[in-house]
């Protein structure tokens, strides 16, 4: 998207700044992010680091003074350059053929004339797009960046909601309150994409008899072409209009039409943009009705069912990102009639056998429309996002194979992984391009090139993780500051916020989507423990914590609760933090700026988890019960283990079956045991030279291992081939 308008109503010399706010390609490059940020810390702020508004709004005596400062302008010209460069090694770009990623050389099957098509419900690209709720969307974003690195010629699917996912405040009672606010699309880098007559290039998907208009954006992510889906557009129905409101924000009734909208008008999207897909990939099940779809283009032809479900499964693959059945959508037969009553028909004239291919048991008339059944029987692979996960897969879906063993499954697994240069704090990125060479991102894969992290004295990486474990303490008293002063508290109460935490302590951090099974609760289960370990007198903890509870889910919301009024006692001030509103933002503060990244799910329902890997190249370390990508990363000296080899008859007190009490015993060992100690174990220069060593092996294992890059080209190779 390029706003002219803008360009010229900036100072000359600041004018490529538009061109670079409007492919998010400057959010994953620190120098990028930074240029913007610069003009004005404070408006960068207030403006939920959105370039664009930052642009518009900047005062004209600020963007006049930095339009003639020539470190800045200097500045501007290398981002520039670098961008541009970047971009011409575009799939589909003329010349490019020249330039060399990684996709030219090793995955010449896939062309910009036959992309991979990527389908997504969420897409967590950074925060001022509200496109994400919480892990599969960040996922996805990383995803694409990295294949946007890799040069793969992708293009994504996704839907544009019109308020996003709900934004969390809480209130004095410790109660999380939800509110939604509108965006505004023409303060993102969006485009409406427009036919011929100058009018929304627009699709139609039949919902409850109605053909509801989709009109398509397009947002460019590096390389990568992003096309959300939106129905918010005049010609339809009020109802239809709110659609694509709000991300997993309705019941099952608003969940089937986006996701019809999702998948139906993804496909049709693409027709009508003229794209030929070499493969499609299923992330998650929301999207599968796509293999409806493209069933019926092939019925309408003449081809028989059976023979046009085989078609469609060669050309699908399909990922499943949770065992928990909150995250397998499925809706009531008469629930599917109702919203696709005769476009079933259309797929084929027995609806009931398209009903079937969406059960475990197709002949089973009582059991539910399953969209994580229909997405693997539609495709040629299915897979778990770890290789625990995908044995767990294995077992779960066993009956859509019933003649197979479980252990020739066709389910596999792909590890995920995350995008490094997205979560890496700056200053550490300075490290690796001195010591890794400048280009470690495209190989950040590559072992090797990790080993090269003990070239980097000790004393260099802990000061330099020490800075960020301070970043994170201002970044916490001044949040806290902010709201304090916002709910009008006293002044003596504003200023304690300055008493928050301590930059020198041992730093814990715990930051999840509060439900269930990730076990919020262990935190507090032996509260007189907790609060000695906090306040040791000479080796004390503390921990910063963050993460929303859905908006329905009371249970969560009680336990965010019962943390708060916990947090308040008197023993416990300013030892313990809660960052509100967990994003992006908030998630690249803490996991740039912790010491230890905490981890406690019911096994085996972590199918990998990714937080925990992006505290890595920022010198963090995971302690975490032994699930999800754990299970693979830890090998005892990269990290800790919870709860796994817990000698439970040993403790006498406990029956064997109290795995929560066993591990919340197990988490405060290893904390007064191990971790404490090894942080606090200094040498004359200050350095706990163990801590460091823990540091360098988290780095050299688990930074390749867990890329989005080793991630990204499994799928290339499994995969798109
Ligand atoms: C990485 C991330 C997640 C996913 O973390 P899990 O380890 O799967 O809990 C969720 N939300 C945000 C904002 C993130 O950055």
């Amino acid at each position: 998207m390029f706003d002219q308008k803008l360009h010229d109503s900036l100072p000359e010399t600041l004018r490529p700044l538009v061109r670079m706010a409007g492919n998010l390609w400057w959010s994953w490059n620190g120098s990028g992010m930074s240029l913007f940020r610069d003009i004005d810390p404070q408006r960068w702020d207030l403006c939920e680091h959105n370039p664009l508004v930052l642009l518009r709004t900047a005062a004209p005596e600020r963007l006049s003074q930095m339009a003639v400062d020539p470190d800045y302008l200097e500045r501007i010209q290398r981002t520039v350059a670098r961008f541009d460069e970047y971009m011409r090694a575009k799939p589909g770009t003329p010349r490019s053929e020249s330039l060399p990623t990684w996709a030219r050389q090793n995955f010449p099957q896939a062309t910009a004339d036959h992309p991979i098509a990527y389908f997504c419900a969420e897409y967590g690209i950074h925060e001022s797009l509200h496109l994400y709720a919480g892990g599969l969307g960040i996922l996805a974003g990383d995803h694409l960046k990295s294949a946007s690195d890799l040069g793969i010629p992708l293009v994504a699917i996704g839907l544009l909601y019109r308020q996003g996912y709900f934004r969390q405040r809480v209130n004095v009672d410790g109660w999380q309150e939800e509110f939604y606010s509108d965006e505004d699309f023409r303060e993102l880098p969006l485009t409406l994409l427009r036919d011929e007559t100058n009018q929304p290039l627009t699709v139609e998907v039949p919902i409850r008899g109605r053909a509801v208009g989709v009109q398509i954006w397009r947002a460019e992510v590096g390389r990568i072409p992003l096309f959300l889906l939106d129905t918010d557009c005049d010609r339809n129905e009020d109802i239809d209009r709110w659609i694509t409101a709000h991300l997993y924000g309705g019941d099952a009734s608003t969940r089937i039409v986006q996701e019809v909208v999702l998948g139906i008008g993804g496909v049709r999207a693409l027709r009508a943009l003229g794209i030929t897909p070499h493969a499609y990939h299923l992330n998650e099940g929301h999207s599968a009705f796509l293999t409806l779809e493209m069933i019926r283009e092939q019925v309408t032809t003449g081809v028989d069912l059976d023979t046009s479900v085989k078609s469609v499964a060669q050309q699908c693959v399909f990922t499943t990102h949770t065992p928990v059945p909150a995250g397998n959508d499925t809706f009531d037969a008469a629930l599917v009639q109702e919203v696709l009553g005769g476009y079933l028909t259309e797929v084929w004239p027995d609806a009931e056998t398209v009903l079937g291919l969406g059960r475990r048991h197709p002949n089973d008339t009582l059991e539910p429309f399953g969209m994580t059944p229909l997405a693997i029987r539609l495709s040629r692979s299915a897979n778990g996002v770890s290789k625990r996960h995908g044995e767990v897969c294995a077992r779960m879906w066993q009956q859509l194979w019933p003649d197979v063993p479980v252990d020739a499954s066709p389910f596999i697994a792909i590890t995920n992984g995350v995008h490094h240069s997205t979560w890496v704090a700056p200053l550490m990125r300075r490290l690796f391009d001195q010591y890794l060479g400048a280009d470690w991102a495209l190989h950040a894969d590559d072992p090797e090139l990790w080993k090269k992290i003990d070239e980097v004295p000790d004393a260099e990486l802990w000061r330099a993780h020490c800075l960020l474990r301070a970043r994170l303490v201002a970044e916490a008293r001044y949040r806290a500051e902010m709201q304090w002063r916002e709910a009008g508290e006293s002044d003596q109460m504003v200023h304690g916020a300055r008493r928050l935490l301590n930059p020198d302590v041992l730093t814990i951090g715990f930051a999840r989507r509060v439900a269930t099974y990730k076990r919020w609760n262990l935190l507090l289960s032996d509260m007189e423990r907790a609060i000695a370990m906090l306040n040791h007198p000479t080796q004390p903890v503390q921990f910063v914590l963050a993460g929303k509870a859905h908006p329905r889910d009371n249970e969560a919301k009680r336990i965010l609760q019962q943390l708060m009024q916990w947090k308040e006692r008197r023993e416990l001030r300013g030892r313990v933090v809660f960052l509100s509103g967990y994003d992006q933002y908030v998630a690249r503060r803490l996991v740039q700026g912790v010491d230890v990244w905490l981890n406690l799910p019911i096994p085996p329902l972590e199918a990998s988890g990714t937080s925990g890997m992006k505290v890595v190249v920022n010198g963090g370390l995971n302690c975490s019960i032994l699930d999800g990508w754990w299970i693979e990363g830890s090998d005892g000296q990269n990290g800790w283990d919870i709860g796994a080899a817990y000698d439970l008859p040993a403790r006498g007190r406990l029956v064997a079956d109290d795995r929560n009490a066993a591990d919340a015993l197990s988490l405060h060992d290893v904390i007064e045991n191990q971790i404490r100690p090894l942080f606090y174990d200094r040498n004359r220069e200050g350095v706990p030279r163990g801590w460091v060593a823990r540091m360098r092996a988290s780095m050299k294992t688990l930074a390749p291992a867990f890329s989005a890059t080793r991630m990204v080209k499994d799928y290339a190779r499994v995969y798109y081939r």
